[in-house]
């Protein structure tokens, strides 16, 4: 395989999604516009109406949402305030109906500022703004692509790229590499695009992340048929983008790296790559690994584990050939993958025993399984802007406005229930849900009360499915300690054998073992794993000291708890990413690689700021720590911080040879 094969892209420009689609015209009458508004969350609904028509009068101090008020959707306006602003915003958009609905004028800073400041009621300080400015890009650009191209900076410098993975950081980076003019092969092990959504087909999977939120700020659709798509249109949306960015042609599929070496005389990795047509060796200037930390499917150590005589498999690589009709089975974890594919499972099979360890929070969803609804739709198609501020405030009020909830009051004691007054609040809250859905059920409800702060573990949405689920008579919940897996079944400390004929894993991922089972070896020879002896550090996640050109995408500490989406922070890496590349061929270096004092400076600092939130403090179990112990997957500090520290590359951080 040599670079000018047709895999390898760079030197033309690949084709620019639009962000946001023009408005379609208004033509309804007085009442079915005002019935329509009902749809409306209020505070984005004003904001897009004040834009929309530039009548900001309606920005009333009285619909300024509540920052105590973060989770509803409505801003914590009483019901008559919010019927109030919808009757102010249907005569606003009747007027603007009425003359002819012309396109909003792009607007400056200073016309978004109050705005913006409105929907956060006010609570954000001026760092933010430019933030929000690009996570509403009302005027439909993408300001994280990269304003330059490699013909520009070094046209006669030979530079390529790997990309390892085509999941969504890896798409994304492939993207912003075309756009940018660099010639780069994507190698991805599975036969399609899509990574996690490729790999997980179980029954009921599907986003847990708003996907107007979940989803590339430059990609958006105004036609996610539901809040929480299925697995299947999260796949087809991320096929679509891989189609429409133009780089599917330049992913070899079916393709392995085995082992990546740096050559340091040369300046180049030398990655061993094992394809359909055998070993071969490739080599490129610089590595995006964008291989996802949530992939390797982790099998319980229970003894007996291979003795077990029928079918068994992980949630991540569901057995579809597996026929569970009229099957009593076993499911081990009730974490995120288990609590989506217990309820349909149990639809098909005779009887599901749930085995549990810890029981996760659950946090109220109504909308969970909802399709968008048509007026929902017309909005987001109709009132200019709506979509924008609809996906704005769900960054706002999911995600940047949770962390004080969830952050340690040193003086709060004890800690091993909630972790300060406002946690405290959120637990209480999850509480009454709990007693709401099982109250009636008293053993259960016991059953299924965590014993742990809230957000020290991945909380679950749910609908009221998780209760409809377990109080069924053909399922249980079984919370005795499994002992051993038997060719019969499953055995618990109080010596009962379950007797089954199939066992599910839902038991998660080999998630603080980045990138295994590949073998990377940087400068000196150092093998990357050994570097790490079972602790990954990077510099902001995506570089490390002595492994020069190589970037990771969704590295150490990079996932969120309650605070984001993981596209999100995809989108900040692989902009910092393709500024390490500029930086390189700008100056005309050949690597670059972090020094070790601001690496080691960095994890210090991102360690303590573990400490301060409830998944730092508390010891139940979780994929958020490694086997030392220290929580290596979690970003402990605001969305606006990470946007910061990655949107442009210091040179001083870095050696550059
Ligand atoms: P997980 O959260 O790690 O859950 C694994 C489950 O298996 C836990 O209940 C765990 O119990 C249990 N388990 C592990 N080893 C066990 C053993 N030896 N004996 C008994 N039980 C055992 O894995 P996951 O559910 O696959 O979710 C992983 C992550 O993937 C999530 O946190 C989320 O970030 C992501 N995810 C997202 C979605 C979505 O967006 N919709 C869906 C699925 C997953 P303990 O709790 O006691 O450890």
């Amino acid at each position: 395989m040599s670079w000018d094969d047709a895999f390898w892209v760079g030197l033309r420009e690949t084709p620019a999604m639009s962000r946001t689609r023009a408005a379609l015209p208004i033509v309804e009458d007085d009442a079915t516009l005002r019935s329509l508004l009902e749809a409306a969350e209020v505070p984005p609904l004003l904001a897009a109406v004040a834009y929309a028509t530039g009548d900001r009068s309606i920005l009333r101090n009285e619909f300024v949402p509540d920052p105590n008020a973060i989770l509803d959707p409505n801003g914590g306006l009483s019901p008559q305030a919010q019927a109030e602003a919808r009757d102010l915003a249907a005569a606003a958009l009747g007027r603007y109906r009425d003359a002819g609905c012309p396109p909003p004028a792009t607007p400056s800073h200073d016309d978004l500022r109050p705005l913006l400041e409105f929907v956060v009621g006010g609570s954000a300080e001026d760092d933010y703004l430019p933030l929000f400015e690009e996570e509403l890009g009302i005027a439909g650009e993408d300001l994280r692509a990269p304003g330059w191209r490699k013909e520009e900076l070094a046209p006669d410098r030979p530079f390529r790229v790997v990309v390892i993975g085509a999941g969504m950081s890896g798409l994304l980076a492939a993207h912003r590499l075309g756009q940018a003019g660099i010639p780069y092969v994507v190698l991805e092990k599975d036969e399609d695009v899509g990574g996690t959504w490729l790999e997980n087909s179980y029954p009921g999977c599907r986003v847990d992340v708003s996907n107007h939120f979940y989803s590339y700020s430059f990609a958006q659709r105004d036609d996610w048929p539901q809040h929480f798509s299925t697995r299947d249109v999260l796949l087809d949306y991320f096929r679509r983008c891989a189609d429409e960015f133009g780089v599917r042609d330049h992913i070899r599929f079916r393709t392995e790296v085995t082992r990546a070496t740096w050559d340091e005389d040369r300046q180049v990795w030398v990655l061993q790559v094992r394809g359909p047509e055998g070993e071969e060796t490739l080599e490129a200037n610089a590595i995006v690994s964008a291989v996802g930390q949530l992939n390797r499917p982790s099998f319980p150590d229970i003894p007996g584990r291979d003795t077990f005589a029928g079918p068994s498999f992980h949630s991540a690589r569901w057995d579809h050939g597996v026929d569970l009709a009229g099957k009593r089975v076993a499911v081990i974890g009730t974490g995120a993958s288990a609590v989506q594919f217990v309820p349909p499972i149990a639809d098909e099979a005779a009887e599901v025993l749930v085995f549990q360890r810890t029981p996760p929070w659950l946090l109220p969803t109504p909308d969970y399984h909802d399709d968008v609804s048509e007026e929902q739709m017309w909005l987001f198609r109709h009132v200019p802007g709506y979509a924008s501020w609809y996906r704005f405030w769900l960054f706002w009020r999911n995600c940047e406005g949770l962390l004080p909830l969830v952050t340690v009051d040193p003086d709060w004691e004890p800690k091993d229930e909630s972790v300060s007054a406002g946690n405290e609040m959120v637990r209480q809250m999850l509480l009454g849900y709990l007693q709401a859905e099982f109250g009636d059920h008293p053993e259960l409800l016991e059953a299924v009360t965590p014993h742990y702060p809230p957000a020290a573990k991945r909380v679950i949405r749910d609908n009221g499915i998780w209760a409809r689920t377990l109080t069924r008579d053909d399922v249980s919940l079984i919370t005795e300690a499994i002992t051993e897996i038997t060719p019969a079944g499953v055995r618990t400390a109080d010596g009962v054998e379950h007797a089954v004929d199939v066992i599910i894993y839902g038991t998660g991922f080999q998630a603080s073992k980045f990138l295994t089972p590949m073998e990377v070896v940087g400068r000196g020879g150092v093998e990357l794993h050994e570097h790490w002896k079972g602790d990954a550090r990077a510099y902001l996640g995506i570089t490390v000291p002595g492994y020069p050109n190589l970037f990771c995408l969704y590295g150490p500490n990079t996932n969120i708890v309650i605070n984001g989406s993981i596209i999100y922070f995809s989108e900040c890496e692989v902009r910092y990413v393709l500024d390490a590349l500029r930086l390189l061929l700008e100056g005309g270096y050949g690597s670059l690689d972090p020094k070790p004092e601001v690496h080691d400076a960095y994890n210090e600092r991102i360690d303590a700021g573990n400490l301060t939130r409830a998944w730092g403090v508390s010891t139940v179990n979780s994929w958020y720590r490694n086997e030392t112990g220290r929580s290596a997957q979690n970003w402990p500090f605001s969305l606006l911080e990470y946007w910061q520290q990655t949107r442009r590359v210091n040179p001083d951080d870095y050696v550059l040879r």
